[in-house]
């Protein structure tokens, strides 16, 4: 365990140091009182915590202590990690800039300029710049690989289901995914295979009996079957770099005894609008729960009611969503765009599960550009354009992790991102490992 080992030679005092002496506002809270340097690691404020407050970086819960441990808080002590304290992240997880957090922005590692990504900026930065081996993440559209590209560090989003998302704050429920961040592969893989679990009080959770992603990180690549997306590399948009790079990292498989086979699935071309329609839906719906009553402040010395007061708790941003998820769910509109999308989204699972039967895993872009500038305006569209190769393994469940390749020539990292079928973590850390 890489990093884990170089930082427990460490005093607790000293990586507290390290963190409260940065400038980067990575950190929403920390915890003094553990005292202990072993297994370090930080969680996205967005994981339940007994005793401890987690704010998912709003204003909205910014006074909100969990009574209980969230069953990732519940893993992570069973399994002897330390956890030091809670990562900035976008409000309720919505960005890909970390702009739109209560406690300020996040900036990426490499430049001022740039901003770390979202939507768990703050885990990508305080890895990349090694104040922690490693962090949580979720990645509901690409949360933890699209950070993990612009720092330069390995993000992982394992199959949806393999960890139990009880007590971590709801998203969108048929997009959230756990998954981990850090510098070192085998710390990535081994944070992942402690955390997936069977859990009793998440439906949707589901673990293999014979699951552990390290039964083949050694293995070399050799004779595997290697997909690559030719089209998403042929969009308008995508940095020369990053599709150079790309092709690259291909050939480099094929030399080393990969088969390559040229995929497509065309409707991907449709992911950012399903995903609007989709997970805003679902957004709004998890979302109604701050009321003020149940969940959520509600200053009542204030004029208005209760609920009104609550929901001017939430930042511009989340608003928004939750109007535009609203009207995609009302009884008018319902069938024609979630319903639509949910059918679209089943052609798209199928496409996927067809290429699975050729193919051991494909390789893609993470992000289209090099990185997205610092700032309100650029904020929206390049987010938008940001998200448009990490979002098809949410919509279909399947794990995929970006890590880092090579660096512009201007110093920005490259990321390249890996896919396989369901519950085949395995094979994206096989061919991780072997390109490392
Ligand atoms: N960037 C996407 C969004 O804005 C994804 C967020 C996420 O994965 N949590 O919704």
């Amino acid at each position: 365990m890489n990093d884990f080992n170089k930082f427990s030679e460490l005093t607790y005092q000293e990586i507290l140091n390290k963190i409260n002496n940065d400038q980067g506002n990575s950190f929403i809270s920390i915890d003094q009182t553990i005292q202990d340097s072993k297994k370090v690691i930080a969680i996205k404020d967005i994981h339940a915590q007994k005793d401890f407050i987690t704010t998912n970086a709003s204003k909205m819960l910014s006074n909100y202590t969990s009574i209980y441990d969230s069953t990732v808080v519940k893993q992570l002590k069973k399994h002897g990690y330390s956890i030091i304290g809670h990562t900035n992240m976008d409000e309720f997880a919505m960005g890909s800039t970390n702009q739109s957090s209560f406690y300020g922005p996040v900036k990426s590692v490499y430049s001022d300029d740039y901003v770390s990504g979202g939507s768990s900026g703050g885990s990508a930065y305080a890895v990349a710049k090694g104040l922690i081996p490693v962090a949580t993440g979720t990645d509901t559209g690409g949360s933890i690989r699209q950070p993990a590209a612009l720092n330069g560090i390995y993000g992982m989003k394992p199959t949806y289901g393999l960890i139990s998302r009880y007590g971590t704050f709801s998203l969108s429920s048929s997009f959230d995914t756990i998954g981990i961040l850090s510098n070192s592969l085998n710390d990535n893989a081994q944070v992942i295979n402690d955390l997936a679990c069977n859990d009793s009080y998440d439906q949707t959770n589901y673990v293999p009996e014979d699951f552990n992603p390290l039964k083949t990180i050694n293995q070399g690549v050799k004779g595997l079957k290697v997909g690559i997306m030719r089209s998403w590399l042929e969009e308008d948009g995508v940095d020369k770099e990053i599709k150079q790079a790309t092709l690259e990292y291909v050939e480099e498989l094929k030399k080393s005894g990969c088969e390559i086979i040229e995929i497509d699935v065309p409707l991907t071309s449709y992911s950012f609008e399903l995903y609007i329609a989709l997970a805003y839906a679902e957004a709004s719906s998890n979302l109604n729960r701050y009321d003020g009553i149940k969940f959520g402040m509600s200053d009542i010395k204030q004029e208005g009611s209760i609920y009104e007061n609550a929901r001017s708790n939430f930042g511009t941003n989340v608003k928004k969503r939750l109007i535009i998820g609203t009207y995609m769910i009302n009884s008018e509109h319902a069938q024609t765009f979630y319903g639509h999308a949910q059918k679209i989204r089943q052609l798209i699972t199928n496409d996927f599960n067809k290429i699975f039967t050729t193919v051991d895993c494909i390789i893609a872009p993470t992000v289209p550009t090099l990185g997205i500038l610092a700032g309100e305006k650029m904020q929206e569209q390049t987010a938008y354009l940001s998200d448009k190769f990490v979002i098809p393994a949410n919509l279909v469940g399947i794990p995929a992790m970006s890590m880092p390749y090579k660096t512009s020539i201007k110093g920005q990292p490259i990321g390249v991102q890996i896919m396989a079928n369901k519950y085949n973590e395995h094979i994206i850390y096989q061919v991780a490992k072997f390109m490392e």
